[in-house]
């Protein structure tokens, strides 16, 4: 196999391992770049390393932000702060615009099969921040699937000994869904008539 093969084969492998490609679309995209070089390969592989240089995930509240700035997660209290899985939740979150308050991005679930524990889903950062921000409600948002479910006990329990009220996205969520695939109707109903678990 000549080199050019080789590195047109790892490009169309890395490409495919993007959610949502397939092999096919994979070679599509791969085509398309080399036949615009210029004008789109150049400025992806470039763009491509200044997010990975630049981009990096908060260690407080879990979002992306620049290596160059501060957060400003943490700087002065707010009341309500809204706990999701993944960045992907937040945007599903914020575009069904019931919601323009502080979030915390746990980064995944609590999972026995792989392996997350409680360190890496910013709990501890999470109790800290209530406590910090002066928070007066909770809003658990994760998915209504297993891990989801797990995780909302989780939190709920880490916070037992704050004084703050816990809500939850309405029961009613097609069992099994999660939150990013939700249409924004469906999320904007189980916000709006979100269950209390735990008044203040
Ligand atoms: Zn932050």
């Amino acid at each position: 196999m000549k080199s050019t093969e080789v590195a047109l084969d790892n490009l169309i492998n890395l490409i495919s391992r993007m959610p949502g490609l397939g092999p096919k679309s994979a070679k599509r995209i791969a085509l398309h770049l080399i036949k615009n070089k210029e004008n789109l390969m150049k400025p992806l592989a470039d763009t491509l390393e200044q997010v990975y240089k630049n981009v990096i995930r908060c260690n407080i509240c879990g979002n992306l932000k620049s290596i160059n700035f501060e957060c400003n997660c943490d700087s002065q209290d707010f009341d309500q702060i809204c706990v999701v899985e993944n960045i992907a939740d937040m945007w599903a979150m914020e575009s069904t615009n019931i919601y323009k308050g502080h979030y915390h991005i746990l980064g995944g679930t609590l999972s026995a099969i792989r392996g997350s524990d409680p360190e890496s889903l910013l709990i501890n950062s999470l109790i800290e921040r209530v406590k910090k921000n002066n928070v007066k409600e909770v809003i658990i948002a994760t998915s209504a699937t297993i891990e989801g479910q797990t995780t909302a006990h989780y939190i709920n329990d880490s916070l037992k000994s704050i004084n703050v009220k816990i809500t939850k996205l309405a029961h009613g969520l097609p069992v099994g869904s999660e939150i990013e695939y939700l249409d924004d109707g469906t999320l904007f109903s189980a916000f709006k008539y979100r269950n209390s678990i735990r008044e203040k």
